[in-house]
């Protein structure tokens, strides 16, 4: 008991809300932060906003994403052409 106790329920809260962020196709460090923040109740929004929908920003930063080397701009990993640039890209590997 004591502060190990409220160390480990703590750092539950932040794997469990980084593994259903995951799940449920949202922001993991954003949720691991809220997870880290209000533990539980991050956990219980978690579960009753239900799955992921579009990010308020309007901007998609998941795994699926990544930067363009030459523009910044966020593209696919699977592309092999920036859309912003049209700079050539290799192949993310899997
Ligand atoms: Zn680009």
């Amino acid at each position: 008991m004591g502060v190990l106790f409220v160390l480990v329920i703590w750092l539950g809260s932040i794997v469990l809300c980084v593994k259903m962020a995951q799940a449920r196709d949202r922001e993991p460090v954003l949720w691991g932060v809220l997870g880290a923040t209000f533990g539980i109740f991050a956990i219980l929004l978690l579960a009753l906003i239900g799955p992921g929908s579009p990010s308020p920003t309007g901007i998609t930063r998941n795994a699926k994403m990544r930067k363009c080397p030459a523009c910044a701009e966020f593209i696919k990993v699977e592309a092999i052409k920036c859309r912003y640039c049209g700079t050539a890209i290799e192949p993310a590997v899997a």
